[in-house]
């Protein structure tokens, strides 16, 4: 058997369809396959490589804390220098609520821990997601997933899980004083790229702080610069009570966390003591490769802001240029009579074509093409933009010509 009928065989698949390329090198926004074909990562693995792949200063420290130490003991024992500087620095460029970080193996882990603390701390059961939100596929996680075709299969869920729509007022009024808490992407990814609108989520915010509940926001796919400012959140000047981050937290390992104040934490500290734990969570390897892509990040995006002791962030501050020149070269580029709409922020946007059969028709053109992208899993019709932030102003040309070649391949075919 060769690599790809090994890996259908004993790999165990979720995909009917599986990209299946064998990679075997991947530096910046390119990878290569074996036969050595080179690839533009239009999607980042999903928004995690926002500094691109293979950055030295990353390598340079997963290395380095592979050789001090690996894994000691379960989360939370043991003061590890990775996670402690790494918690640390978040919290700098962070509201000052958001100051106490619990590190998770991933981003529906940080879905699950979220959930738990907002009910120790409201005494509350009552969950509120939207339709088409996406927060990890764990049974917790899986309850708040805003889609019945993907939690049907999988009941009994979480109890008490109401589910409405983005960006209206009935969702507004769902919040009572028996919500627990809210989870919200500020863009939603998966729907599309789809924004919250300004007066909306200020309004959300407004409607939980006067319930007593939560608000949790899900930036695991939207951090780190993706949608134009460090969080997306920032562009609203609207601060959660949890933060929700994963993907590139780790800087190409696995790492998620969920944010909150001191004060909310220690409720899972007593009664029970042992509230939240996890063997590997917040390993020390991950926070350091997290820590030393979070530094290249902010040097990249040249980020010289501070926010301790502010309680709420001033828009207008917090724009990655750079993210959004490249958006908007983006936008300029990718004209075609077969592509409907441009929608999202920064760089998490989705191109909409007709149907998603064509959709999935000219990702699968551009990927033999040599762009690998995807579409999205409320939106089958809308092909994903996602690459590397660092990806350059002439590599944004190559992959727009890519894609508008093969969209008329496959439009004329
Ligand atoms: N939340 C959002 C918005 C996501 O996009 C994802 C993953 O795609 C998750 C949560 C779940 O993260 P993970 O796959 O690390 O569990």
């Amino acid at each position: 058997m060769n690599n790809r009928q090994l890996f259908l065989q004993h790999v165990a698949q979720t995909s009917p369809a599986p990209i299946g390329l064998e990679i075997v090198k991947a530096e910046g926004i390119y990878m290569w396959d074996v036969a050595g074909q080179r690839y533009i990562d239009a999607i980042s693995g999903f928004s995690v490589m926002n500094i691109g792949h293979g950055h030295p200063a990353v390598k340079a420290a997963i290395n380095k804390q592979v050789e001090d130490y690996m894994h000691l003991l379960v989360y939370g024992e043991i003061i590890e220098s990775p996670q402690v500087q790494y918690a640390k620095r978040l919290s700098s460029l962070l509201p000052a609520s958001l100051d106490c970080v619990y590190f998770t193996n991933s981003g529906a882990e940080a879905a699950e821990g979220a959930m738990k603390l907002a009910k120790r701390v409201t005494g509350r059961t009552q969950i509120i997601a939207f339709n088409n939100a996406y927060h990890g596929s764990t049974q917790g996680a899986l309850s708040i997933m805003g889609g019945e075709y993907w939690r049907n299969a999988y009941r009994p869920l979480l109890p008490d899980v109401w589910h409405v729509d983005f960006n209206t007022d009935e969702a507004l009024k769902s919040i009572t004083e028996k919500t627990a808490c809210v989870v919200a992407e500020v863009v939603q990814a998966e729907a599309g790229a789809k924004p919250a609108q300004q007066a909306w989520l200020t309004a959300l915010r407004q409607r939980c702080t006067d319930t007593g509940t939560l608000l949790v926001f899900d930036e695991i796919q939207t951090g780190f610069g993706r949608t134009g400012s460090l969080w997306a959140f920032e562009q609203y000047g609207v601060v959660p009570d949890i933060l929700l981050l994963g993907k590139a937290l780790g800087g190409g390992l696995p790492l998620g966390a969920f944010i909150a104040s001191h004060a909310h934490m220690q409720q899972l500290t007593f009664n029970p003591v042992l509230g939240h734990i996890s063997t590997f969570a917040g390993h020390p390897v991950c926070c350091a490769a997290g820590l030393a892509a979070f530094e290249e990040l902010i040097k990249f995006a040249n980020i010289n802001l501070q926010f301790p002791g502010h309680s709420s962030l001033q828009a207008a501050n917090c724009k990655l240029e750079t993210v959004i020149e490249k958006e908007l070269q983006f936008r300029s580029l990718l004209h075609h009579p077969a592509i409907k709409a441009i929608h999202g922020r920064g760089l998490l946007l989705a191109v909409e074509f007709e149907s998603a059969e064509l959709c999935q028709r000219i990702c699968h053109a551009a990927v033999k093409a040599g762009v690998v992208t995807d579409w999205f899993l409320f939106a089958p019709n809308c092909l994903r933009i996602a690459p590397p932030l660092i990806i350059s102003a002439e590599e944004i040309s190559a992959v727009c010509a890519v894609l508008l070649q093969t969209i008329n391949q496959v439009v004329e075919a």
